[in-house]
């Protein structure tokens, strides 16, 4: 009951005055660039949910999936000092060493992505490195604010122990200083500030913000270009495909590696405006113009009706279909990582 009514003062909290000269400012909180985007009600969420219980959905036994995962120690990661590389905890979690500095995308080490600890979407496979392995983390950005991005008590631990700088989009530092995050920088689309000489950029995604019932679009999502003086990486958190990557891959000329999301997608009825599924995400590869393709925001939660493996076996074959290399895809193992030379 006490969760209940936080979510819900929380979700009342005061929207000062947005820019009116931005089109994704409004009054009533954020919009996306696409004006004509419908958002879904929740008796759609009602039609999705009871459309389920008539569909063979995939299988949820870990037997019928052949996972390889790995527990990463950390210690190399602790001994590199200037190799870029990355490592994949799990879902849209992945530590990046850049320049000498170690930068954590949504960190979520909960066993569920749920406002409760009780209930809601359980892991399916364990993270990859223990969140006590880490090597010191100097940045953490953060795409918005849905629980399986925006894990409290993860932050708590993160906060706690390294006093890292926290990246997130408008309107979402007020929410974190509350729960005794420190050092929030808040931007909006098209800012970026430097830290440590690593440049963080936040630029949009199409997608949407809510942790209760009344918060929607109250804080504003996005996704992240990260560059330092050699190497540069995109992370895009949670999105559905739309013109904005192509934006994106103007004003960003040499992104090394984009995360991308590639689960989390049907029923397209129902999940493509805010969800990209292979087909897509290879298509946003190709509109930002990066090197590597670093697959994301799969095999970790059951979030929606696909099968848990589906996502990275059709990006395969859609990165087949464009003719693209299959050197450019880094389809991480949870746990593993790839360090550049
Ligand atoms: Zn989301
Ligand atoms: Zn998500």
């Amino acid at each position: 009951m006490k969760s209940i009514l936080l979510i819900l003062i929380l979700g009342c909290s005061n929207m000062q005055t947005l820019d009116p000269n931005k089109s994704h400012h409004s009054q009533d909180g954020f919009k996306n660039l696409d004006p004509n985007l419908q958002a879904k009600s929740l008796f759609d969420v009602l039609v999705w949910q009871i459309g389920r219980q008539f569909k063979n959905l995939p299988s949820l036994d870990a037997k019928d999936y052949q996972i390889e995962t790995f527990v990463n120690d950390g210690i190399k990661l602790k001994e590199n000092q200037k190799n870029f590389s990355f490592t994949w905890v799990g879902h849209a979690s992945v530590l990046i060493q850049l320049e000498g500095k170690n930068i954590l995308t949504d960190p979520i080490w909960s066993e569920r992505c749920s406002p409760v600890s009780f209930a809601g979407p359980k892991r399916f496979t364990k993270p990859g490195i223990a969140i006590e392995n880490l090597p010191k983390i100097d940045i953490v950005i953060i795409s918005h604010n849905h629980y399986d991005h925006m894990d409290l008590p993860s932050l708590k631990i993160l906060n706690e122990k390294f006093k890292p700088r926290f990246f997130v989009g408008l309107k979402n530092k007020s929410f974190l200083e509350e729960n005794g995050i420190e050092n929030v920088t808040e931007l909006d689309w098209w800012e970026n500030k430097t830290v440590d000489n690593i440049k963080v950029n936040f630029t949009p995604t199409q997608h949407f913000s809510a942790r209760g019932v009344l918060d929607r679009n109250k804080t504003l999502w996005g996704s992240f270009v990260v560059q330092g003086k050699e190497n540069s990486f995109y992370f895009a958190g949670d999105t559905g495909y739309f013109s904005g990557f192509e934006e994106i891959g103007k004003r960003f000329s040499n992104i090394d590696v984009a995360l991308l999301p590639i689960g989390a997608y049907e029923p397209r009825w129902f999940m493509k405006p805010v969800h990209m599924n292979p087909s897509e995400a290879v298509q946003s590869f190709k509109d930002l113009k990066a090197k590597y393709f670093l697959p994301i925001h799969y095999l970790t939660f059951v979030l929606t009706d696909e099968a848990l493996d589906e996502p990275l076996k059709y990006t395969k074959i859609e990165l087949e279909k464009n003719n693209i290399s299959k050197e450019k895809l880094l389809d991480l193992k949870i746990g593993e990582s790839k360090f550049f030379p």
